[in-house]
């Protein structure tokens, strides 16, 4: 994988067939990275986007994997920066009428969904995820219809034809506690599309979960005899993973969990020294809250690699400045979701806010007194 600046580069991801013999071949997307701006320019953009955002009764929504200056800008202007949880929330809360969300599609379509009185923009509409690629809706709607019997649990990085046919949308914050619920009460589970956070909540609640196989091409790079070595060198480090990664990076982790999750660890624990792997995007703000702490990153790359990662998401980084000034001095960039397939895709996210909304102490909080990722602008 490897994308170049203003230019578009292909990026391979798995994509489950489910044909007979349960073959996952490849295929190919792009991705493209916006031509970085001087320092003089990039200040201007700033100030004018802080401006227009304020003129157009408009916030930024921000994931932690997006451009540090857009995280930063984010917070600055009284706007969010988060795990796809919590964007979905601030969304769908906050009072003004337009969401600018920087982040990858499925994020922009489950703005809208939450909020379809919302005018919802995104700097670039082509900054896609491969989960969401690699399970297309009509496949995904035969391979739900051959097992009837089963609840329908996807994750949130889905697209909204996707979410159309599910029962429960799930996010890494709360896709454990979900299922484990789900299977005290007997049900058989139904999970797409990622493979890794799949086989991690099949195996730490026992439930009984048949799988699509998909994969996130950034964390699917994560090497476990590589950490092992790294983790010799670093014998304090707490090891923190999110659950996208391997079976072998996951099995060396001190700490499994969402961006929100592993962003608290650095935080809260008294460990000096941190191994991180997941997308490199969040340790601009894990620098910022946790100034004094040593970040390194896990390692996706040596002797057991197939191919070199940046472990960095080729679509989080299609988001940059002028593409938000673009949303908001000419409206580009609107996501729009099909009314029938909204209205469907609601009931499964509204299922899981309200899961996570009666069940808090399900749910990894951050401790009392740390809100780290809503700005005060
Ligand atoms: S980091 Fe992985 S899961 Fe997240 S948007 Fe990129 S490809 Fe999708």
């Amino acid at each position: 994988m490897n994308t170049s600046t203003g230019t578009p580069t292909s990026v391979s991801y798995d994509y489950d067939l489910q044909d007979a013999s349960g073959a996952t071949c490849t295929a190919h997307a792009w991705a493209r990275v916006p031509a970085p701006l001087s320092p003089s320019a990039k200040a201007a953009t700033k100030a004018r986007i802080a401006e227009l955002l304020k003129a157009r009764n408009a916030v930024l929504v921000a994931h932690y994997y997006v451009d540090g200056d857009l995280q930063d800008l984010a917070l600055a202007t009284g706007g969010c920066v988060s795990d796809s949880l919590e964007m979905a929330r601030f969304g769908r809360d906050h009072a003004a009428q337009t969401l600018i969300v920087a982040g990858v599609k499925f994020m922009g379509e489950s703005a809208k969904i939450l909020s379809p009185g919302k005018t919802v923009l995104m700097p670039d509409l082509d900054a896609t995820c491969s989960l969401d690629l690699g399970c297309p809706a009509d496949d995904f709607a035969t391979f739900c219809d051959a097992h009837p019997d089963r609840k329908v649990v996807v994750y949130a990085n889905t697209s909204a034809a996707v979410k159309a046919r599910a029962d429960w949308m799930v996010t890494s914050s709360c896709a454990l506690a979900i299922v484990k619920h789900l299977k005290d009460q007997g049900e058989k589970i139904l999970w797409a599309p990622d493979r890794h956070l799949g086989r991690y909540i099949q195996k730490e609640t026992g439930a009984d979960m048949l799988m699509w196989n998909g994969a996130c091409i950034v964390h699917d790079e994560f090497k476990g005899l590589e950490l092992d070595l790294l983790k010799k060198d670093h014998p304090n480090a707490l090891v923190l993973v999110h659950p996208e990664s391997p079976e072998s990076v996951v099995a060396q982790a001190d700490v499994v969990g969402s961006t929100s999750q592993l962003l608290k660890a650095v935080v809260e624990s008294n460990a000096p020294e941190f191994i991180v792997a997941t997308d490199n995007g969040i340790l601009h703000r894990m620098r910022q809250l946790a100034p004094n702490k040593v970040l390194i990153e896990a390692p996706t790359a040596g002797n057991s690699a197939t191919c070199k990662s940046c472990a960095h998401c080729p679509w989080m980084a299609m988001n940059g400045l002028q593409g938000v000034l673009d949303c908001l001095e000419k409206g580009v960039g609107e996501i729009t979701v099909d009314e029938a397939i909204r209205l469907k895709a609601h009931g499964c996210i509204d299922r899981m806010l309200a899961f996570v909304a009666q069940n808090p102490a399900a749910i990894a909080q951050p401790a009392q007194g740390f809100v780290p990722n809503v700005g005060a602008a």
